[in-house]
C-alpha cells in the first residue's frame, strides 16, 4: 500500500442515555451508530457498498470514562 492508501478515522464515543452502549457521529456518512462500549478498530454501520463501510473507524473511549476493562489505575 502507497499511494490511495486509507487509514480509518478515529471517532470519540459518547455514551448513550442508558449508559449501556456508545454512539459515535459516523465520519463516513454522518449518520449516528450506535456501538457496544470497546475501543478499537470497529466496521462502520453504514450502508453497505459506501465506502465507509469498507474502511471502518477507530473508536476511542468518551472523555469521561474509561472504556470497559480499560482502567489504568
Ligand atoms: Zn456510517
Amino acid at each position: 500500500m502507497s499511494a490511495g492508501q486509507h487509514t480509518p478515522p478515529t471517532v470519540r464515543a459518547v455514551w448513550t442515555s442508558n449508559r449501556t452502549t456508545w454512539r459515535i457521529n459516523c465520519p463516513h456518512c454522518f449518520a449516528v451508530h450506535v456501538h457496544g462500549p470497546q475501543v478499537g478498530h470497529k466496521v462502520a454501520h453504514c450502508e453497505p457498498g459506501t465506502p465507509g463501510k469498507t474502511l471502518g473507524y477507530v473508536v476511542e473511549a468518551p472523555a469521561d470514562q474509561q472504556a470497559l476493562g480499560e482502567v489504568t489505575r
